[in-house]
């Protein structure tokens, strides 16, 4: 680079991370005196929010992804990379991708955060956090599988087995993915289906924790109403109670498939 160029040479920022904290600092330097490179593992912003809409079939994973290079195309500063950050050379002022190095004057790292297990990775395989895409559409595969499988499940245990859905964490996502699941079974899906009322399986009586509680256990298929104790079970509609089977000697409702053919 001779002395010319050094001269017009502007900073080099770069920003690991398209998500909200990312783009919103792409979109600030947008008209700066700077080149920014944002570099992101996937070519789409995600907006997180609706992820637990994906993971019910509520909407499709389209529709809450957009193209990073079509969100930033209007800013010509800006230039996007597809890459998985892999280091950072704090002292020579180098980020590595896939073997490369780049160089910056600048760093913002953007990379958000996923979820824990406690020390408890095992439990990975069983319960699915819910960051990405592909976590919602897994999610949605298991959710969706799980009423397949009952419809032609043998008993009643195993239909409520397979029926019962626990979510852990009590928090923004775990309240509306619980009230999704709740949704999808009683509106969605419960004409879709003749063997099991898709409806019922909500009646599960595994006990549930105070939703006050940071971390909480919210096991069911919805949450108690704020004016409801959390550990009652949650009450039936009119429209519930008519469709419903007489309670048992326990006072609870036996679970009985309707005749083939009904709606
Ligand atoms: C299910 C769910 C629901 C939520 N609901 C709400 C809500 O209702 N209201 C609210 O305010 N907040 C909500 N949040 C939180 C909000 O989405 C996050 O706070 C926000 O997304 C954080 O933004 P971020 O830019 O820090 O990280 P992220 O949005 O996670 O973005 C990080 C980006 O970095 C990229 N990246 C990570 N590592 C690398 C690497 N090594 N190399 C290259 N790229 C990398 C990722 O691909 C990603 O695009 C929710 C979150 C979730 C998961």
């Amino acid at each position: 680079m001779n002395a010319a160029q050094a001269a017009v040479r502007r900073p080099h920022v770069i920003i690991v991370g398209a998500g909200f904290g990312g783009l919103a600092a792409a979109q600030a330097l947008g008209h700066s005196q700077v080149d920014v490179t944002l570099i992101d593992r996937r070519n789409h912003h995600l907006f997180q929010p609706l992820l637990y809409q994906v993971a019910t079939a509520g909407l499709a994973p389209a529709q809450i992804a957009s193209p990073i290079r079509s969100i930033v195309r209007d800013q010509a500063n800006t230039r996007v990379i597809l890459a998985e950050v892999t280091g950072i050379d704090v002292a020579a002022k180098t980020v590595t991708t896939g073997g490369r190095k780049t160089a910056f004057d600048y760093l913002i790292l953007a990379t958000g955060a996923t979820h824990a297990y406690f020390g408890h990775d095992a439990w990975a395989a069983h319960a699915p956090g819910l960051k990405t895409l592909d976590d919602a559409v897994d999610l949605r595969r298991r959710v969706l599988t799980a009423f397949e499988a009952a419809e032609t499940a043998c008993g009643e245990a195993e239909r409520r087995r397979l029926l019962t859905f626990a979510i852990v964490g009590a928090g923004p996502t775990g309240v509306e993915l619980s009230g999704a699941i709740a949704e999808l079974a009683r509106r969605a899906l419960t004409r879709d289906f003749r063997a099991i009322r898709t409806a019922m399986a909500r009646r599960s009586s595994l006990p549930s924790q105070p939703m006050r509680r940071a971390r909480c256990t919210n096991w069911g298929w919805r949450c108690a109403p704020a004016a409801q104790s959390p550990m009652s079970p949650p009450t039936a509609s009119a429209s519930d109670r008519k469709s419903s089977p007489p309670p048992t000697s326990s006072g609870r409702r036996a679970w009985a498939p309707p005749p083939l053919g009904a709606g």
